[in-house]
């Protein structure tokens, strides 16, 4: 009896050893897993872990040196990205770097306007597209990109937006960067335009953004047709957002079908080496040609970079509210049950 009871008191006491040990060891991982200079070792602990019976899959250098951050917050919100071993594709483009833009003062964006910040070196593009969401297109172009796990930035119609805020949330759940490009599409350089009208668009369309997504869009804003209304420019300036133009334009909404928007790209890439590539999730021959250009793109040794917002946008309460009502017509808080009741079945 003493013997049991003797042998009882030892197996608890080796088992709090062990889970003790387990516990401190537990706990250095979690702090390894925090410091962003580590990222690649508890990869590699998970990929041993998730793989242990193929140990070509467990390779922790790539993963690690294929992402690099810019910038102390970017480094913080790397650690928060899935990681490389999310990607079922080992061939996939994937994303070689993130950038975190500070929109400060509304800096502009693509040589075709703006050649102040040069800051894509050689063989490097960012992918953007315009004027979503669409059904079909956006979805597709999204899986296209996910195939491939690669990031790109979207300017979404606010008007689109509140067609299929559903996909919206989609493009946000991959975690692609989402700005916006006005509200209705409307030339802001159209003399027809009043000032108010202009900043009614813009502001208009990043509220539509933020009313689908539930938070704050970036503040990255492209101009439709490229049209840069120099007043418009600076009241950008004043709300410290980015303006985007590009570095290449791909034609995709007026070419016939999908080899010609995937040789125009190569054509012009090749030429300028790199750049911003605008494209459209909006058009159909877009989506169909997106899985074969990202291929392409990989082929040819370009490398995707992602652009980040520093902060997000502070859209204006007043065009939030104004664009709920616009939504909700009428007034009445009564109850379903009292308007509309079966009388017949
Ligand atoms: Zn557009």
């Amino acid at each position: 009896m003493r013997n049991a009871l003797g042998l009882m008191l030892a197996s608890v006491v080796t088992a709090v050893a062990i889970t003790a040990v387990w516990f401190w060891m537990a706990s250095a991982r979690v702090e390894i897993a925090a410091a962003p200079a580590a990222l690649g070792a508890p990869l590699a602990d998970r990929l041993a872990a998730a793989a242990p019976a193929n140990p070509a899959i467990a390779k922790p250098a790539t993963a690690r040196d294929e992402v690099e951050v810019t910038g102390a917050i970017a480094a913080k919100a790397a650690v928060s990205v899935p990681p490389k071993s999310a990607c079922a594709n080992p061939d996939a483009l994937g994303v070689s770097r993130v950038v975190e833009i500070d929109t400060t003062g509304g800096p502009g964006f693509g040589f075709e306007h703006f050649k102040q910040f040069d800051f894509l070196t050689d063989k490097e593009v960012v992918l953007t597209f315009d004027d979503g969401p669409w059904p079909y297109n956006t979805p597709a172009v999204l899986k296209a990109l996910d195939d491939e796990c690669t990031k790109a930035v979207f300017f979404p119609i606010g008007k689109h937006t509140t067609y299929h805020p559903e996909i919206l949330r989609q493009v946000a759940a991959a975690g692609q960067t989402i700005g916006s490009h006005t509200w209705s599409h409307a030339n802001l350089n159209s003399k027809k335009l009043t000032e108010e009208q202009v900043r009614d668009e813009i502001e208009k369309g990043f509220s539509a953004v933020k009313l689908a997504l539930g938070v704050a869009p970036s503040p990255f804003f492209r101009f439709p047709e490229l049209q840069h209304n120099p007043a418009a420019v600076a009241y950008l300036g004043t709300r410290n957002v980015a303006i985007f133009s590009c570095d290449l334009d791909s034609f995709d909404f007026r070419a016939k079908d999908a080899a010609q928007i995937i040789n125009t790209v190569m054509t012009k890439l090749d030429k300028q080496g790199k750049g911003i590539i605008l494209m459209h999730d909006f058009q159909r021959h877009t989506a169909e040609a997106l899985p074969t250009l990202l291929r392409r793109l990989k082929a040819g040794g370009y490398k995707v970079v992602q652009m980040k917002a520093k902060t997000t946008l502070q859209t204006l309460p007043e065009v939030d509210e104004a664009l709920i009502k616009d939504k909700v017509p009428t007034a009445s808080t009564r109850p379903l049950g009292s308007v509309v009741q079966t009388v017949s079945e």
